[in-house]
C-alpha cells in the first residue's frame, strides 16, 4: 500500500500536483528537488516573476478560483509583453490556516489550471509554507526563437505610433466600486479578477513592434517607463483612448485621468512604425482584439503630453501605482 502523504505533502501531491498539466519537454516535474526542462534548440528562455499578497493585490476573501487565475494571468502578461511563448511555471505559496485547506486549494488550482491549459503551461515546481498573510509568488518561463529578438521597453523610435490593446480603466473602475460598496458590473468585475493575458498578440508583434510592455500600474506610469527605457517622449490623444461606456461615464464625472492612472489593465502598450498600420488592423481582426492607435513617439526633450484635440491637458501629479511612493 502506498504511504499516504500528510500535511504539506498532502497539499502538494493531492491538491496541487494533479492540476499541474503535462508537456513533453518536461523531463522532470513536481516531486524532486528541482525540475528538469528541455527548451527547444536555438531558443532563448524568457523568465518573469510576480508576487501577489492578500489585501494588497487582491482581497483575501476573494473566490479562490479568481486568485488562482489572476496569479498566473499577471505573470503570463509579462511574458506576453516580451513576445514569448509561455511554457512552464513555478508556484510558491505562503498559506494561512484558512487557506491551507483542500477546498480552498482545489478551487485555487481550478482557476490556475483553467488558464494554464489555454496556453499549455505546465506547473513544474514551487514551494509551500505556512504564512501570516496569504502570499503567492509565481515564476513563469517562456521561449523566443533566437532568430527573433524578444520585445523590450527600449526600441521605440521618434515618429512611431503608440498602440494599446483592448480597453483600459475597467479594472480600476471595478476596484473603485468595490471600495465604495456599490454593485460592481459583472463585465468590470471579470476584468479585475480574471484578466486575460495578451499572449497571442505579444507573439504576433515580434516582427512589428519596436517596443512593448504590459500596462499593470496605470497607462501614464507605464508609458513613462517605456519612454525612459527608449529615451523618447510621447504624446497621447485622449479622445482616441479605448474606454468602455462605463469607464467613459466614470471619467466624465470623476476626471479623465482616473482610467489612465488606475492599474490592473494587463493590456499591451506598444510602439510601431506608421508603415505598420494596415498590418495592425489585420492583426486586430485575426485575433478578435481591439488595437487602437493612441499617440505618437516624440523626442525625449518633449516629455509626456496628453491632448484633447488641440488642447493640452494638465498631467495629474499621480501617474500610477508605486508600492514605495507613499500613495498607499
Ligand atoms: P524541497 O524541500 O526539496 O524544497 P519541497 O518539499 O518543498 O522540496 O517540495 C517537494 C516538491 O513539490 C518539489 O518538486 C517542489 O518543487 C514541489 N512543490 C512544492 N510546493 C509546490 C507548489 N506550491 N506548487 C508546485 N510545486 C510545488
Ligand atoms: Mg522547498
Amino acid at each position: 500500500m502506498p504511504i499516504k502523504p500528510k500535511g504539506e505533502f498532502s497539499l502538494i501531491y493531492q491538491h496541487i500536483a494533479p492540476h499541474a498539466g503535462q508537456r513533453s519537454d518536461v523531463l522532470l516535474g513536481i516531486g524532486d528537488d528541482a525540475a528538469i526542462l528541455t527548451p527547444a534548440p536555438q531558443h532563448r528562455l524568457v523568465v518573469a516573476s510576480d508576487m501577489l499578497i492578500a489585501d494588497r493585490h487582491f482581497f483575501a476573501q476573494q473566490d479562490a478560483y479568481d486568485v488562482g487565475w489572476k496569479s498566473l494571468a499577471v505573470n503570463l502578461s509579462d511574458l506576453a509583453a516580451m513576445g514569448a511563448k509561455p511554457q512552464w511555471a513555478l508556484l510558491s505559496l505562503a498559506l494561512t490556516k484558512d487557506h491551507a485547506k483542500p477546498a480552498w486549494l482545489e478551487r485555487f488550482m481550478q482557476g490556475w489550471s483553467d488558464l494554464a491549459r489555454q496556453y499549455d503551461v505546465e506547473l513544474v515546481g514551487g514551494d509551500t509554507t505556512r504564512g501570516n498573510q496569504l502570499t503567492i509568488s509565481v515564476t513563469v518561463i517562456g521561449t523566443v526563437g533566437q532568430a527573433q529578438s524578444a520585445l523590450r521597453r527600449s526600441g521605440a523610435v521618434v515618429g512611431d505610433d503608440i498602440w494599446l490593446s483592448g480597453t483600459i480603466g475597467d479594472a480600476g473602475l471595478a476596484l473603485q466600486q468595490m471600495r465604495q460598496g456599490v454593485r460592481v458590473e459583472d463585465t468590470l468585475a471579470t476584468r479585475l479578477h480574471r484578466p486575460v493575458p495578451r499572449v497571442a498578440l505579444g507573439q504576433a508583434l515580434l516582427p512589428l513592434a519596436t517596443a512593448a510592455m504590459d500596462v499593470s500600474d496605470g497607462l501614464l506610469a507605464d508609458l513613462q517607463h517605456l519612454m525612459t527605457a527608449s529615451d523618447v517622449g510621447a504624446q497621447l490623444y485622449s479622445r482616441d483612448l479605448p474606454f468602455t461606456t462605463a469607464v467613459k461615464e466614470w471619467a466624465e464625472v470623476d476626471g479623465w485621468y482616473l482610467p489612465l492612472t488606475s492599474g490592473d489593465d494587463y493590456e499591451l502598450l506598444f510602439t510601431a512604425s506608421s508603415s505598420c498600420r494596415d498590418q495592425m488592423q489585420q492583426l486586430s481582426a485575426l485575433l478578435g482584439l481591439k488595437l487602437t492607435r493612441v499617440g505618437r513617439v516624440l523626442s525625449a526633450d518633449q516629455g509626456l503630453s496628453v491632448w484633447d484635440g488641440q488642447q493640452l491637458l494638465p498631467l495629474p501629479a499621480y501617474l500610477g501605482f508605486d508600492h514605495f511612493s507613499g500613495n498607499l
